[in-house]
């Protein structure tokens, strides 16, 4: 019997673990240790923060369906992995800790033969002062559903105080200089200002877009030339025009550095220091690793990078050779996920350390770095995770060690659904189809991309597909039937 940990349970590990199940049945044994008790998708809660779904369409228990599939549920938090083991356990394993029971704040190791990290992102809020819902922070955040059903409660206040005749500033971006996930801030942005004119109080509004983007449409991938009514189009093109019509001016090459009651600091590209004044502010703060440490044999941290880059993030089979901008390769990026030094761990979804952004790397006048780290979707997220799982089941069953299945982001093609307002009759979304995901400028000279499959447009049926797409990935996580045969 071979044993299969995952940690984690969000889009990347509820997939892999899923997969691992189903391709090993009852000879194996898969462990998923993740702290939250609920599967959540996250791309829906974009409509939590405005009121348009509840927490519970977005979310549903894990330990229903991971009895249903035989799968070990633990609700913990990895702490540690000991890929040697150490003088007390031969096997490799990992540390983790209860969070919730009579188990709280007690630790346990797990012995593995295969391990999955897809431990997601730390929301790494303390980067930025008086960044975030919690404690001293001024903000909200969608991030979370917790964090985007408070975001609503908020918003709501602002709506109402508009219905008495009071001004509001609407403040939604990215709030660290490096921050990614801009995609997800731009459609909160569209849908805050859809929510205002469903109302009439567009007059009452000012609704400010601010960005360490260099230009708009950069959204953390280098921005992209998409077909576009048969023209193709910068990016930047689309989304300047895009916020023109919902009303929405911007603030672009703004990298937030602190955050004060109604009041957000940021440094520009050419090293001035500003501030924007805000009544409500929705900023997506900069992403860690998990925070999980290694150790070798003698209980000696691996600070080597091995096993964690710096920044958290795992190492996997990606070239991290420090190389300039012009430099940068198609295959520079991942395609096996797995480590280099250990090969029975892999890295899924945001927790593998990318070999370097996609968009150009830049410095501030004062020498402050700049730019958008690099996204990793949902749709690539759900396809590691899926492809890690296809590989080690076929390594449990075979005893092979090559690696069959690949999954580059380089090659790989995503679709992007950006809500920009809900309503069966009324709502819209820009549909976003990229390939590959990552630019590789040898194989596509002129548009870094294929031109003929990245294509870009607006309408209500956009919004029909992404409600459409909440429903399906909600009944391919929750295992109804025939749930593999949705893509991821
Ligand atoms: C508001 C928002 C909207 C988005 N919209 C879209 C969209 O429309 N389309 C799209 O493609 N992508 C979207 N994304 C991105 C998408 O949500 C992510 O790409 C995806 O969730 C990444 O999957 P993941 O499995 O790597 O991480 P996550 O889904 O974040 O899962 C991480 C898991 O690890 C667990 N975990 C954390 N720490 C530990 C630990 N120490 N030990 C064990 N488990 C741990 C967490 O509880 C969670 O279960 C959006 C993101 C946000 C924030």
């Amino acid at each position: 019997m071979s044993k299969v940990v995952v940690l984690g349970a969000g889009i990347s590990g509820h997939t892999a673990a899923a997969f691992l199940k189903k391709k090993l049945g009852k000879k194996h044994e898969v462990v998923v240790v993740s702290p939250n008790s609920y599967y959540h998708w996250i791309p829906s809660n974009i409509w939590v923060g405005i009121g348009q779904m509840t927490v519970d369409q977005v979310r549903f228990k894990l330990d229903k369906i991971y009895k249903k599939w035989n799968i070990i549920y633990k609700q913990a938090k990895a702490i540690s992995i000991h890929p040697e083991g150490n003088s007390k356990f031969e096997r490799p394993f990992v540390t983790i800790e209860y969070v919730t029971g009579d188990q709280q704040g007690q630790s346990e190791q797990i012995d593995y033969d295969f391990l999955v990290n897809a431990t997601g992102p730390k929301l790494n809020f303390e980067a930025t002062e008086g960044l975030g819902p919690n404690g001293e922070g001024h903000t909200v955040s969608v991030c979370s559903y917790d964090h985007a059903e408070h975001a609503w409660k908020e918003l709501q206040k602002s709506l109402q105080k508009m219905e008495a005749g009071e001004k509001q500033t609407f403040l939604v971006g990215t709030g660290h200089p490096l921050a990614t996930c801009q995609g997800a801030a731009f459609e909160y942005a569209l849908n805050i200002a859809f929510e205002v004119k469903k109302r009439n109080l567009q007059h009452l509004a000012d609704i400010v877009w601010i960005t360490n983007e260099y230009e708009l449409g950069d959204f953390g991938m280098g921005g992209a030339f998409i077909k576009r009514g048969g023209y193709v189009t910068p990016t930047r093109v689309f989304a300047e025009s895009i916020l023109a019509e919902y009303g929405i001016r911007w603030i672009k090459r703004a990298g937030v550095n602190k955050v004060e009651k109604n009041l957000v600091h940021y440094e520009n590209l050419a090293g001035e220091f500003n501030t924007q004044k805000f009544d409500f502010a929705m900023l997506i703060p900069g992403f860690a690793g998990a925070g999980i440490k290694g150790f070798d044999k003698l209980d000696k941290e691996l600070t080597d990078g091995s096993l964690f880059k710096p920044n958290g993030f795992m190492t996997v089979d990606a070239d991290y050779t420090a190389k300039p901008f012009e430099e940068w390769r198609a295959n520079d990026w991942p395609e096996t996920y797995q480590n280099p030094t250990y090969d029975n761990i892999f890295a899924a979804g945001i927790a593998f350390a990318p070999p370097h952004s996609m968009s150009k790397p830049m410095k501030t006048a004062n020498g402050n770095p700049q730019f958008p780290a690099p996204p990793r979707t949902g749709m690539p997220s759900g396809v590691i995770g899926k492809v890690i799982a296809l590989n080690i089941a076929r390594r449990i069953k075979t005893g092979d060690k090559t690696i069959k299945h690949k999954a580059s982001m380089s090659r790989m093609a995503a679709a992007c659904i950006v809500s920009a307002g809900y309503g069966l009759r009324h709502g819209k979304a820009a549909t976003m189809t990229v390939s590959p995901i990552v630019q590789d400028w040898e194989k596509y000279p002129e548009w870094g991309r294929d031109i003929n499959a990245t294509v870009g447009e607006i309408g209500l049926s956009g919004h029909w597909i992404k409600l459409l797409l909440h429903y399906m990935f909600m009944h391919k996580a929750k295992g109804y039937p025939f749930w593999w045969l949705l893509p991821e």
